[in-house]
């Protein structure tokens, strides 16, 4: 499945699994208890060191929280417990590894998956010391990485200029590794099933991420083409860069607002620089997640400003706190549930704990000022859920009274489409998050890799759900926005277009391709394609239109 647009030619990479070899038993547990505690140290140091000489701010973080994951006594306690009854120090260190990262993993979602990947990394760095195992080392040429899977914790030591495309046996359109790679604009496939795991080291290749192919050692005339492929895309992106302060505009003159989306404030000044137009979706998580207690106040608006000053005067659309049984904050634990996605998540979590929607929003608010700031809910399905959410807006505002403030609903279950003319009565904007909106309306687990061909965000019942969004909103002179990962698929940008959405917020890489994207559609145009569309039979048939259409 096609995860990250462009063509990447190089020899693979597979990261297998490590085997480490250790003895299951050991007769002196205190011996072993020593051992482990050193590697422990060890591994520690290690870190610190990294953290020390890392120069990105997210890789610094990651690490941090790894330090901290290294210190929770519980797995220490955990792995003593087992060296006591005779297991060797690996042994026990492993097993309680195993143990407390598959509890983490119990759910299929993405981010949690990817906790139990942290859990098992700062496993895995313990493990190389107790068995003198070097960790595998990447290669120092580019290459095009192909793994199980690739989180937030793999890219703490990837060094992006090496890394030429990415190809996971898991994950779908929206799983986390597909957002990563577009994030640093990689091109990517996803869910190619563990075939893709036996490919001989060093074997070249020749990635599409838009057609969502790779082709295994190729002759000499694919490659030839796919050079001159690889050569027209870097045109165009040179073309597209150089015009990206100009104004996504149709041919026939009508303005698309393009923003970026962003999972770190840090990142607001490369989104300038790039011609966002704004942010159109802060997930805000970032700030909860990588702590070991709730950040207080000031340290949320101190976060929040990062992102409101460099955008100087563009607006800032920022989601509130959206976790829950899917996604546990450490210090936050909620009992477990047979169905996350339909669970206890979102607003229906900040519900529970009124006192951290609250000081959340007062640190939006007063971080903006006078500045433009939108605050949108997430998972809003409830008319209910909306008006505690707006009452508690409403009494932090007027407190605060920061003076350009509107606040919306992300429309990301299908009750909130359908019931988006009641919303839009009061609610000043929406933002479509096509992400859990697919999910929910084909019933397919957006990280289940197997089921990714049916999560198709181009399914006409899906844009269905766009149009009445639209057009509610626009009856009442409301504005929407798409800050889902379709907004960067190109074959999805003239439907979203002809369907009458306002504004796409894309992945911060994609902003100057998406605007040159617009400038090559007319709203006409545009607006057939949309009204042919939503009479097609499945996705497929939508796809087929947009291809004939360009
Ligand atoms: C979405 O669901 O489309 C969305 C933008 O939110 P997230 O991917 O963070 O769930
Ligand atoms: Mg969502």
């Amino acid at each position: 499945m096609a995860a990250s647009p462009g063509t990447a030619i190089g020899p693979v990479y597979v990261e297998s699994p490590i085997q480490f070899d250790y003895p299951e038993k050991a007769v002196d547990a205190a011996a072993e208890q020593q051992k482990l505690s050193a590697a422990i140290k060890q591994a520690h140091a290690d870190l610190a060191a990294s953290v020390a000489k890392a120069t990105q701010a997210q890789a610094r973080e990651i690490m941090a929280m790894h330090q901290e994951l290294l210190e929770d006594p519980s797995l220490a306690e955990g792995a003593a417990e087992r060296m006591s009854k005779g297991l060797s120090a690996a042994a026990a260190w492993w097993s309680e590894i195993d143990s407390a990262a598959t509890l983490q993993a119990a759910s299929s979602d993405a981010l949690l998956a990817e906790r139990a990947a942290d859990i098992r990394d700062i496993g895995r760095r313990v493990m190389a010391i107790l068995c003198d195992t070097p960790l595998p080392q990447k290669p120092d040429t580019p290459y095009i990485w192909v793994a199980e899977d690739i989180g937030p914790s793999d890219v703490v030591n990837m060094d992006p200029a090496k890394v030429l495309g990415m190809v996971t046996a898991g994950g779908g359109a929206s799983s986390h590794s597909a957002i990563l790679a577009r994030s640093l604009g990689i091109p990517a496939l996803v869910a190619m099933g563990g075939a893709v795991m036996s490919l001989k080291q060093g074997t070249e290749v020749i990635l599409n991420g838009e057609a969502g192919t790779l082709w295994v050692a190729p002759e000499a005339e694919q490659l030839a083409q796919a050079k001159v492929r690889q050569q027209q895309e870097k045109e165009l992106a040179e073309k597209a860069w150089a015009s990206r302060d100009q104004h996504a505009t149709t041919r026939d003159g009508h303005r698309m607002e393009i923003c970026a989306n962003l999972g770190e404030t840090a990142k607001a000044v490369e989104a300038v620089e790039a011609g966002a137009e704004g942010v159109g979706l802060l997930r805000t998580e970032f700030v909860f997640m990588a702590q070991s207690s709730a950040p207080g106040l000031d340290a949320q608006i101190a976060e929040y400003k990062k992102a409101i000053d460099a955008l100087d005067g563009r607006p800032l659309v920022a989601r509130t706190l959206d976790v829950g049984g899917d996604k546990p904050l450490p210090y936050w634990p909620v009992p477990k549930e047979e169905n996350p996605f339909l669970g206890v998540r979102g607003i229906r979590l900040c519900m529970q704990k009124p006192e951290l929607l609250e000081t959340q929003l007062r640190a939006l608010l007063t971080a903006a000022g006078d500045q433009p700031i939108r605050i949108m809910f997430p998972m809003v399905a409830d008319w209910s859920e909306w008006r505690w959410a707006k009452d508690m807006f409403d009494k932090v505002q007027a407190e605060v009274q920061a003076k350009d403030v509107q606040v919306g609903i992300m429309v990301e279950v299908p009750s909130a489409a359908l019931n988006a003319q009641v919303f839009a009565e009061e609610a000043d904007f929406f933002s479509i998050g096509t992400n859990d909106l697919t999910q929910y309306t084909l019933a397919v687990d957006r990280g289940n890799g197997e089921l990714a061909s049916l999560s198709d965000g181009l399914n006409p019942a899906v844009l269905r759900l766009i149009k009445m969004t639209v057009d509610a909103a626009h009856a009442k002179g409301k504005w929407v926005g798409v800050c889902g990962e379709l907004g960067s698929d190109p074959k999805a940008l003239p439907l979203l277009v002809g369907l009458g959405v306002d504004e796409l917020s894309v992945s911060l890489k994609r902003v100057p391709m998406v605007k040159a994207q617009v400038r090559d559609w007319s709203l006409t145009a545009c607006q057939q394609l949309a009204e042919q569309a939503l009479k097609a039979s499945d996705a497929n048939a939508v796809r087929a239109l947009v291809g004939e259409a360009k």
